[in-house]
């Protein structure tokens, strides 16, 4: 059985319906079930399921569709491989076996978080056992922690006796080694090799991962004498704190449906906060937040995230050490502009958010509500120590442009272009610096934001036999490919005329095209195919569809929101090219690793023999035995140079041909859902008024993107 075959397998033993019904309670109407979208909230249903064609789509706030993959990835929040698990699990499909080595090392990890689990029971049951330390410490917990038993539940906390090996012997009782529990860092050996607890009298809380499973502890201290004040787990096989949240297995569905996420210092601070209803609430491990913290939050589950830590010296230098992670890591799009909104919250009178939410609850809610952006509170820190108003000028200038240029990076970062000029001139105002010579300091900035992002994303030079070796191939002309903007002339494209006689029937008629199918080369797939193999081997030009796609939407916002968004796994339809396309993105959005390194290690097994295939495959040859008999017209324009150790431009133009054309297919099939929708919907004014202003759209995008096709067609 191919790799293919598997994942379409899994599809057609699954019916969508009766798989989103567990969650959002379908209505038959007509051909279709209708249900309120599980996405976001509303009152009427814009929610519609198409058993014929086994899709889903909303046609309301989210204005997106798709497969039951999509569809158990977006509300579980998994990951394609994540989603192919489950679903097989399900449709009792069998995955490829895993390799020997990899079995072992997941069984390995299955037993040590059965150990944790077990350590966690037995700390727990330490707490409730009735005995008087128990009791002593018990209420320890409920009144100088201010912990209900409600909380004392959920979170499993513990007690970790006194004694030297309580723990050990429990444990090894049931079964486990002495190395599995040095493994976890529940046990320690001191000099003479012996053996000891690690924790021993202290309130124990367990840390889990965002599926909620143990993965080590923290520990406080009992006895004033104890140092130190807080214990945690070492690193380990299951834990290391630079890539672990506490409370995120709780608060995600929260931050989810709000998009705001606030990240603590402590978890003391974050039960606190669960406790006190703002489930939104995270904790960092360590004193700044790390890549992995922010990547865990963004942009899985929040659009805003608040930093709320200590407010004492300490606490203020790790919340400007977070700001340049969470930029740094957030340079996501080719602009350099942060996509997430930092902001940071300062509480009064030194305080921590443990005792803040304890004693007033109403302000913490004010304070997150009225969190200040992230750029004020660099200016406010980097200047504090200055003079104010004109006195400033008592400062060189040298000095203030110095500090100018530390700010600046953080300015440009921001979004929305009116802020950025807002604080700007803050700041020109604030330093006595000219604002025509900061902005123009600003978008030098960007520039190199823009280009160290892209360096960082080359893979190695592919090997090209006829180019001497040294010589570097000629720089990529972008210009040759941007458009000069479109009149509204160009844009004029056929729109289907709006009906009034109420039956949805229009003149406009569409081509039917066909989706899922199941044998593997079609010309889609191949087209596919071709993408993703031209975004692996040249990664950079993934921001130059993007560029492109923005430039056909000519500045029209919603446009540039829906039909000219950044090409994603939603332009793949063949499922394993939507994973592979999934990866790819996510292999640039991450930092440590060579693209490519990453997009190895990453791979769910099934799919690594094609990700090998298209990293590694020529391009140009794969395209021209392949495409031959399919859009003859543009392949032929396509492939102008005979000689086809092709230059990086033709390579761009096919590539963005390609693009352009998934993208084409993608909204021909939104298209054809619409139009199908509304004879179903007839009954439904509203939704029928929504579904013909989305009709008109994808059709203007559509010669939008024809127009962008002749283009890249044409030298
Ligand atoms: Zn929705």
């Amino acid at each position: 059985m191919s790799r293919m075959s598997q994942i379409d397998e899994i599809k057609n033993k699954l019916d969508i319906v009766s798989y989103i019904q567990q969650y959002a309670p379908l209505k038959r109407a007509g051909r279709t079930y209708k249900a309120c979208c599980p996405f976001h909230s509303e009152k009427t249903p814009s929610f519609v399921v198409n058993p014929d064609k086994q899709t889903w789509r909303c046609f309301g706030a989210c204005n997106e569709g798709g497969d039951i993959f999509s569809f158990a990835q977006k509300y579980h929040h998994w990951s394609f491989a994540e989603a192919l698990e489950e679903l097989s699990k399900l449709a009792g499909v069998e995955l490829r076996q895993q390799s020997p080595i990899e079995r072992q090392k997941e069984e390995h990890k299955q037993r040590l978080r059965g150990l944790m689990s077990a350590a966690a029971e037995y700390y727990h049951n330490q707490l409730l056992n009735g005995s008087p330390v128990s009791n002593e410490v018990l209420r320890y917990a409920k009144e100088k922690r201010g912990f209900t038993d409600e909380t004392i539940a959920r979170y499993q906390i513990g007690y970790a006796p006194k004694g030297w090996q309580h723990l050990h012997t429990e444990l090894t009782n049931i079964g486990y080694t002495d190395a599995e529990l040095r493994e976890t860092g529940l046990i320690s050996e001191n000099d003479a090799g012996k053996i000891y607890d690690r924790f021993r009298h202290r309130l124990v809380i367990p840390i889990r991962d965002e599926k909620g499973r143990v993965i080590a502890f923290g520990a406080r201290a009992l006895d004033p004498d104890d140092q130190p004040k807080y214990l945690n787990s070492p690193q380990t096989t299951l834990f290391d704190k630079s890539h672990t949240l506490f409370g995120l297995d709780m608060a995600k569905s929260t931050i989810s449906q709000s998009g705001v996420a606030v990240i603590v210092e402590g978890y003391m601070d974050a039960i606190q906060a669960h406790q006190a209803g703002f489930l939104n609430v995270v904790a960092q491990m360590g004193t700044a937040l790390t890549e992995h913290q922010v990547k865990l939050l963004t942009p899985k589950y929040a659009k805003k995230i608040i930093l709320a830590l200590d407010s004492d010296q300490a606490g203020q230098s790790a919340t400007r050490k977070s700001i340049d992670v969470a930029r740094e890591v957030l340079l996501s799009d080719y602009t350099g502009r942060m996509s997430v909104d930092i902001r940071v919250l300062q509480i009064p009178d030194a305080k921590d958010p443990d005792d803040l939410i304890r004693e007033a609850p109403d302000v913490w809610a004010e304070l997150v509500a009225n969190a200040m952006t992230a750029v004020q509170f660099v200016i406010n820190t980097e200047t504090a120590h200055l003079p104010t108003g004109v006195d400033i000028r008592q400062v060189p200038v040298f000095e203030r442009e110095e500090l100018a240029k530390r700010i600046l990076p953080i300015i440009s970062a921001t979004e929305n272009q009116a802020i950025r000029q807002d604080n700007l001139q803050h700041l020109a105002t604030r330093l006595y610096i000219d604002y025509v010579q900061l902005l123009k300091w600003a978008e030098n900035l960007r520039d190199e934001a823009i280009q160290r992002k892209t360096i960082r994303v080359l893979p190695p030079a592919p090997k090209k036999s006829n180019v001497p070796e040294g010589d570097d191939p000629p720089p990529l002309d972008v210009s040759a490919l941007t458009p000069p903007p479109m009149s509204d002339d160009e844009m004029r494209v056929p729109i289907p005329p709006s009906d009034t006689d109420g039956t949805g029937k229009s003149e406009w008629d569409w081509q039917p095209i066909v989706l899922h199918k199941p044998e593997p080369l079609t010309p889609e797939r191949e087209l596919e195919a071709n993408c993703l193999r031209m975004l692996f081997q040249a990664p950079q030009m993934y921001y130059q569809i993007n560029r492109k796609l923005r430039s056909l939407a000519n500045f029209d916002e919603i446009l540039l929101k829906n039909q000219f968004a950044e090409l994603t796994d939603d332009d793949f339809l063949a499922n394993e090219y939507r994973a592979l396309m999934r990866l790819f993105l996510d292999g640039l959005a991450q930092q440590e690793q060579d693209l490519h390194d990453y997009l190895e290690a990453n791979v769910v097994p099934i799919l690594q023999k094609t990700l090998h295939q298209l990293m590694t495959e020529d391009v140009i040859d794969r395209m021209k035995r392949k495409l031959k008999n399919r859009f003859v017209a543009d392949l032929e324009l396509v492939m102008q140079t005979e000689d086809h150790q092709e230059t990086e431009q033709d390579m761009l133009r096919h590539t963005m041909w390609s693009a352009l054309r998934l993208r084409r297919f993608r909204l021909l099939q939104e298209l054809q859902e619409y139009k199908m929708m509304l004879t179903d919907i007839s009954d439904d004014a509203h939704l029928l008024q929504e579904v013909r202003i989305r009709i008109r759209y994808l059709a203007k995008a559509v010669g939008a993107i024809d127009k962008g096709i002749r283009e890249a067609t044409q030298t």
